[in-house]
Parts: C-alpha cells; structure tokens; sequence
C-alpha cells in the first residue's frame, strides 16, 4: 500500500490544509516521497466535533463489538505486509526484527486488550442494595461501574513508531475503554503511521463502528498537538516522549477552562545497584550484560540503564574497566532523527563537563558523514560530586550511562535519596546478599514504578501485572501504567446510580447480570444474577 500523504478525519481521508513536510531517513539523510501535509486549525475542529460524536455511541456498544474492533485493528495491521515494516525502517534506521517485534508486540497488545473487554473487570461493578428497613436512615439502591472517559488525543512515540505510536499501547487502551483516538502522529514515522492509520479505518469501518471512531493529523510542528489538547471536547491526553513536551502539555490541559488528565510518560534515568558480593564474583559478566541493555536499539528506551551506582574498591573499578572494554568496540549506531541526535551528543558533552565527571569510554566512531549517527559513552563519577549535582539526574536519552562511586553504604543510600522519580530501578546481588540490603530495595522502591532484582530494566513485558510508570518526572502521575492491561484505568470514571429503575440500567447492573460479570454485590465478589 502507497503513503498518500493524507489525513484521517471522520472517517475520510483527506489532503491536509496546514503546513507540509517530509519524512527523513535518518541513516542516509534522504527526504522520502510523498510530501505530507498536516491538519488546519479548522480540520482539527472536524475530527474533534466527530470525536464527540462517536464517543456517545461507543460507549452503548456491545462489548463484543468493541473487542471485534480491536481484533480486527490487530488483523489488518498484518495484512498490511511487508510494506509496513520496510517503510518503518526507512524512517526509523531501525532493523528489521525490531521492527517486526514491535508489530507483533502492537497486534499481541490490541488482541489482550480484546481480551480485556470481553473479561469485563475493567468495568469494576459494584452494586450495594437498598436496605428499606435499615435503621436510623434506610439505604437507597446503588450501583457504581466505569464509564468510558470520552475523546482521547494519543501523542505518538518517536522511539516505537508501531507499539507506541498509532495503534500502540495507548490507544488500544483507550479503545478498550470505549473512547475514540485522535492520533497526532509523531513527524518521525509520518509514512508509518499513515499505513497503521489505513489499518484501523478499515478495522472500524468492517467492525460498523462509528466514523469519528478514529482519526490521524500529522503535523510537523506544535500547533495541530496544542490544537488538540485546547479542544473543549477532548477529555484526556496520553504522551510518551521529552519532559519538555510532557510538562508542555500538562500546563496547557490544566489551563483549560475544564482542566484535563495528561498521562505523560517522559523518561528515566532507571539506576541499576550494584551490592558488593555480586561485584566480586560476576563483575565482568555483569558489564557485558549492562552494555547489552545500555547499547540495544542505540540506547532509545526510555527503560535504558543511565546510572549505576555501587561502592568504591576494586570490584567496581573491575566492573569499570570490562564495561569500558565491552562499550569501547561498540558500533555507532543511527539514532531515530536528526534532533535526538544532536541533543544526546550536546548532552553527553554536557554531562562530561560537570565537575568531578571522567570520560570512560566511548563507543566507535561512524565512517562517513551521513546519518544521525551517535557513538556509546560510559562516565564516572564519585558518589560526593553526583549528589551535590541534579544535573546529573536527568535522563540523556541514547546509548550513555554514568557510574557512580559511593565511599560507603551511607554514602550510597543518599546517592539513591537524591534522585527523582524512575521509571525502573534495579538491585544487583549475590545469592543471599539481598536480604542484608533489603533498606536499599526500601528507598528505590519509593522512586520507582518497577523493581527489578538481577536483570536490567530494557525490555518491558506487556502483561497484568506490568507497571510501566512511576513518581514525576517519570511520568505526570505515579498511580497508572502506560503499559499493559492496567493502562485502561487511564482513560475510564466512576458513576453511581442511586434508585435506577431495573429496566433502565445498563447491562453490567442489572440483576440479571446478563454479562456474567463478577460483581462486588453487598460487599462480596460473585457472578451469580441478583
Ligand atoms: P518530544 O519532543 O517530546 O515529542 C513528542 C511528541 O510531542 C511530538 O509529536 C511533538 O510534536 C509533540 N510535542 C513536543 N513538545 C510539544 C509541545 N510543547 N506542544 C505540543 N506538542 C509537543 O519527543 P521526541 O521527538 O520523541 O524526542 C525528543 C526527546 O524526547 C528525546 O531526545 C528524548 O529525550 C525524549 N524521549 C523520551 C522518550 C520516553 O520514552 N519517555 C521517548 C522518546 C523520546 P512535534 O515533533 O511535531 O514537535
């Protein structure tokens, strides 16, 4: 299927009336065809108000019909082909099994969250009786369940053009709650996101859902995400990308009239512990392991290990020195454009700067001129000098990692109190030294959203039990997960009906329990009717 260059909106694919650009293939500099041009302000205004419109209707489809939609989303994004995956590596530079994990991780996360909707937990029913006779007062009928939020702008990722952008994590979610999705679409991946874009207008078309279901608008500046996010009908935001643009958003829905949620994942540090034992026996094993993590996919996670911190001595100069030799015969690798090349090459020179920071080493350098090439970068520090600094705290997104040298245990704990909010953190310890440094787990555990023990944080499970998430500024609110089955809580609310005729009730709350939902019923859980 040919990029057109076009825009989705009320279920039409139109010619865009805002400004035009073109993608780059950030590995040779090359501009592809088509020119794409994105949303007007007036265009917005058609995909919002149609937005608006389908959300009245989503929310009384059945619920088999919402999780056809989603399985059908999941299907036509493999019928899609080859076409998908070559164009997402011409404008990514990332290889072909990354990118054809990614679909699958996209497809793997629709077709759970279809799942999701059929199980129906996610509609958290609960229904406590009327108590006419209760003394002093009687207790009136009522029952409580989530109803879908409304219109959700979904902000595409620059680092997962599939499983983060279009139809990624965020808006099969919010499908699953019964929202429609109005995409802005990352101006890295345009030509990808338009065919994932053509997938899910099909899906919705061949499932009958309604045309504002879904719409696409590319931009390459600003104003079609502010547009969006200012649009009195719109109710919700997800984002994952800078902390510039995550606090950017967040001032803008909080200064509305009728503020709104933003749910902005904006990158970690993710500081992996080294505990003394581990460093004696396993420190060169363990710096492989850490340089596989640091340098995979050239560093563009936001779950990449940017900090390790461990006691000064001689296991962690060894750990040092073969993270050094390892990081040293790395490649450079193409970053995802041209702007996250210069500002983690304007970091990593920043950060070598800070008093106290030594250059370790430093990956190889890229032959020619072409392409948004970086090279891997691992510094050092003492414990002293990065806690006097929060320079050193903020995230260098790409391949650059900085290990911290604390004097002593007491010295470490601070280091560790000092920092912000992560997306992850980790503990590396021998068998049986974990338990003498459960304290430790304790304090990283209060910055984190994921703890891990021996592993390093790339490479997110999308699952139940996964939190992807953490305090700010990992993200703009600690209490929900981007990824996995949970990340549906972001985009539902609460309502009670007092006193509700049994006939006008909506399905979950009849006393019939026509869904054979489980129900929390006079304070206990059943699927039993009423
Ligand atoms: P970004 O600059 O935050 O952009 C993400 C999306 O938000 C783009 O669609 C962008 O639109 C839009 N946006 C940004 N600031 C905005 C604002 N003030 N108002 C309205 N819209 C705004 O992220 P990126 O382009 O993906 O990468 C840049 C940096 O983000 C990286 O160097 C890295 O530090 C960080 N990053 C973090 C993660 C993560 O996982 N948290 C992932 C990727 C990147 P336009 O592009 O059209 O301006």
């Amino acid at each position: 299927m040919l990029v057109t260059g076009e825009i989705f909106i009320n279920g039409q694919w139109l010619a865009g009336q805002g400004t035009s650009f073109q993608a780059v293939n950030p590995a040779t500099g090359e501009t592809l065809e088509p020119l794409l041009t994105g949303a007007s302000a007036e265009q917005v205004g058609v995909a919002v108000a149609a937005a608006a419109a389908a959300a009245l209707e989503l929310k009384k489809l059945p619920l088999t019909q919402r999780a056809g939609f989603l399985r059908a989303c999941a299907a036509e994004i493999m019928a899609l082909g080859d076409g998908l995956v070559e164009r997402a590596m011409a404008e990514t530079a990332l290889p072909r099994a990354r990118i054809e994990g990614e679909r699958a991780r996209t497809c793997g996360q629709l077709n759970l969250f279809a799942d999701v909707v059929l199980a129906g937990d996610f509609l958290e029913v609960r229904i406590d009786t009327a108590l006419p006779e209760r003394q002093p007062l009687p207790r009136p009928d009522l029952r409580s369940f989530n109803l879908p939020l409304g219109p959700v702008v979904v902000f595409g990722a620059s680092n997962f053009p599939l499983a983060f952008s279009v139809a990624g994590g965020d808006t099969a979610a919010a499908f699953a709650a019964g929202c429609p999705v109005l995409v802005k679409g990352h101006p890295s991946h345009p030509g990808t996101s338009e065919l994932v874009a053509r997938a899910l207008a099909a899906a919705a078309q061949k499932t009958g859902l309604p045309a504002g279901t879904f719409s696409l608008l590319t931009d390459s500046g600003h104003e079609v995400g502010r547009a969006l996010v200012a649009a009195p009908a719109v109710k919700t935001v997800a984002f994952t990308g800078s902390f510039a643009g995550g606090t950017a958003l967040v001032k803008l829905a909080g200064e509305r009239p009728e503020p709104i949620p933003v749910f902005a994942e904006m990158g970690s540090l993710n500081p992996v512990v080294l505990l003394p034992q581990r460093l004696q026996a396993d420190a060169e094993q363990v710096a492989d392991a850490f340089v596989a993590s640091l340098t995979m996919r050239v560093g563009q996670f936001c779950t990449n290990p940017g900090l390790v911190l461990g006691l000064a001595g001689p296991d962690l100069d060894r750990f040092i020195a073969a993270a050094s030799a390892a990081l040293a015969g790395q490649s450079a690798g193409v970053m995802l454009n041209a702007g996250i090349q210069q500002a983690y090459a304007a970091g990593v020179v920043a950060a070598g700067r800070q008093p106290g920071v030594t250059t370790q080493a430093v990956g190889e350098a890229a032959e020619g001129t072409l392409g948004c090439c970086c090279q891997p970068t691992l510094m050092s520090v003492s414990g002293a000098d990065f806690i006097a600094n929060p320079q050193l705290s903020h995230e260098l997104f790409g391949p650059a990692s900085i290990v911290v040298s604390c004097r002593d245990l007491a010295e470490l704990k601070e280091a560790i109190a000092v920092l912000l909010g992560q997306l992850t953190g980790t503990i590396q310890g021998a068998p049986g030294e974990l338990a003498a440094y459960s304290g430790l787990c304790d304090i990283l555990g209060q910055r984190v959203g994921r703890l891990l023990i021996n592993g390093f944080p790339t490479g997110v499970e999308v699952c139940h039990a996964m939190v992807h998430g953490g305090p700010f500024p990992a993200t703009s609110d600690a209490r929900f997960t981007s990824v996995g089955s949970a990340a549906i809580k972001r985009f539902l609310r609460p309502i009670c009906l007092q006193n509700y005729p049994e006939e006008l009730l909506p399905e979950p709350l009849r006393n019939s329990n026509p869904l054979k939902l489980r129900r929390l019923v006079n304070g206990e859980w059943t699927s039993a009717a009423l």
